[in-house]
């Protein structure tokens, strides 16, 4: 059953528990998953409960959602507690990465269109997920989460597995100068007239790498939102949709 999709790589290892939601993975309403796109409250709570059931973990799940601001902030979760889950309200406040080596904490990151990058230190037993946009990743705050596992937790970015989810590609992510100049001393972009296409995903790898993680522990879904619109949301392509999917990982007990 392709309810969601999964990395190769995480899918390998028990203790971790991953996902990312499609519509494929056909969500009562509509399928979003985000309370802070003005969508109703009520129909997006019912489809993350029907989610989290259909996600048939062994845990009981704690889930943790951000008030991603396309900031370089993360946030290392403490104990096994709830966030943004049931109400906005108690989301965590102007954060967009999120790391734990608490059992059943489900990290989650709502995109359409942006990086969502999963992290997992296979000894020491870590997870984290960032969410990084143009912003976030011009700010590099894949490589800054990488630091602050290694800070925190002592982990060895050898030991990190990498997936890098579905988001917008380079064949679809046109943008002006004002963005690209941000990325010149980098490869991932070809320049068409006037215009850009950027390779977010592929600079998200080599932050990766820049901090230190293997080649070979980094997936990259390779499925481009905007290309993939039927499975995916993408903000671009549907010209602003309000649909979020997400992307998730969490220990296992
Ligand atoms: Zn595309």
């Amino acid at each position: 059953m392709a309810e969601f999709y999964c990395s190769k790589l995480l899918g390998k290892f028990e203790q971790c528990l991953h996902a990312v939601t499609t519509k494929d993975s056909k969500l009562t309403y509509h399928g979003s998953l985000a309370l802070h796109t003005g969508e109703a409250a009520n129909e997006i709570i019912s489809n993350r409960l029907e989610m989290a059931q259909r996600l048939g973990a062994d845990i009981d799940a704690h889930f943790i959602v951000a008030n991603q601001t396309h900031s370089d902030n993360i946030t290392v979760i403490e104990s096994r507690e709830s966030k943004g889950w049931h109400t906005i309200e108690d989301a965590i406040e102007n954060c967009d990465a999120l790391i734990t080596d608490q059992k059943g904490v489900v990290l989650t990151i709502l995109t359409a269109d942006c990086v969502p990058v999963l992290l997992f230190d296979s000894k020491k037993e870590i997870v984290a997920a960032v969410h990084a946009g143009w912003k976030g990743t011009k700010a590099d705050i894949t490589g800054k989460t990488v630091g602050k596992m290694i800070e925190v937790f002592g982990s060895d970015p050898e030991d990190i597995i990498a997936f890098i989810a579905p988001s917008i590609g380079r064949c679809c992510y046109e943008v002006g100068e004002d963005v690209a100049q941000h990325f010149m001393d980098t490869e991932a972009f070809d320049k068409v007239g006037e215009k850009y296409m950027l390779d977010l995903p592929l600079i998200n790898q080599k932050q990766l790498l820049d901090a230190g993680l293997i080649a070979e522990h980094i997936e990259m879904s390779g499925q481009c939102t905007s290309c993939e619109v039927e499975k995916y949301f993408s903000y671009r392509k549907e010209q602003g949709c309000s649909g979020r999917f997400m992307s998730m990982i969490a220990l296992t007990f």
